[in-house]
């Protein structure tokens, strides 16, 4: 297989083997945040009594992944009410479909409560069969969260600084970028921040971290679905170093086999700070890295 990549930095086109789609978890703003954002869901649901049935306004008729989404994107998810998120813009998301999905479907037409069907394991570097937590992304709300079109989403993005450089298309490294572009977006950009500022203590891991983009709409190769990278929250870093599952086979029901040669010191950084990573599906793709507070959070962290 192949992937074509493009960074972005200076608008130069590199092709290499990519990724793209990735997962993640925790945001660590987020999650400190708990308090207030109980408050929060309360008053959401007390606003809507008028329209509400009683039980609605208990704890326990929330599912776990709703709750964990009104948690951790507090501007987006206001309440769950009758079977659907509450968004901010007055709209609503089925939170379950109800349909009985492969696994194919639970990427394709994923509904919320399908992000969390795959378990992103934390206690183990090595992916169980088919868990790929994070792949799975109800479109309709990272599109209502992170932009619709490609217009809408750039409208969101800034410069982060990453000074770790770019890589080229010859392999090599292009140390005159120094940033790269990401979303504002439930502070995607911040938590970025954060995570090179930890990165910076390391030297010995530099080698790793020349970036290869990180906002590109498009779809996912092969899918109907769109990349995370369409949503500008997704970097990827390291291709030199990458390893990717569509290498060994297209076939998602396939027996793949794992493989990594990324520092596990470099996903602790990224994931302490809400970031999930590419090299924890089974469907492997190490050079990912995606900001996914829900995944970290409905693992425990
Ligand atoms: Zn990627």
């Amino acid at each position: 297989m192949k992937y074509s990549f493009r960074t972005i930095a200076a608008g130069v086109m590199l092709a290499a083997m990519i990724c793209c789609i990735a997962p993640s978890m925790t945001s660590c703003k987020n999650a400190n945040a708990t308090s207030s954002e109980k408050a929060q869901a309360v008053a959401v649901r007390t606003s809507s009594d008028s329209l509400d049935t009683p039980q609605a306004a208990q704890d326990g008729s929330i599912p776990q992944g709703a709750r964990i989404l009104m948690e951790v994107y507090p501007t987006f998810v206001k309440g769950y009410k009758d079977g659907r998120l509450l968004m901010s813009d007055g709209s609503t998301i089925v939170y379950d479909d109800g349909r009985k999905k492969s696994f194919v479907e639970l990427l394709d037409d994923a509904d919320p409560e399908d992000m969390f069907a795959f378990k992103y394991d934390l206690d183990s570097w090595t992916p169980g069969k088919m868990q790929d937590a994070g792949r799975s992304r109800c479109e309709e709300l990272f599109k209502k969260m992170y932009g619709n079109s490609a217009k809408a989403v750039s409208s969101k993005l800034v410069a982060v600084r990453w000074p770790f450089g770019a890589a080229t298309n010859k392999g090599g490294v292009n140390k005159n970028i120094k940033t790269v572009k990401f979303t504002t977006v439930n502070g995607a950009n911040k938590q970025l921040e954060k995570v090179v500022a930890e990165l910076e203590k390391h030297p010995e891991l530099h080698k790793y971290l020349a970036q290869s983009g990180a906002f590109y709409w498009r779809p996912v190769r092969g899918a109907k679905r769109q990349s995370a990278h369409s949503y500008g929250m997704t970097i990827d870093i390291g291709v030199k170093y990458s390893d990717y599952w569509r290498n060994q086979s297209t076939n998602e029901n396939a027996n793949i086999a794992y493989r990594n040669k990324y520092p596990h010191e470099i996903v602790e950084i990224f994931e302490k700070h809400g970031f999930i990573w590419g090299g924890r599906w089974y469907h492997y793709d190490t050079m990912h890295f995606e900001y996914r507070p829900e995944i970290l959070k409905a693992s425990g962290r």
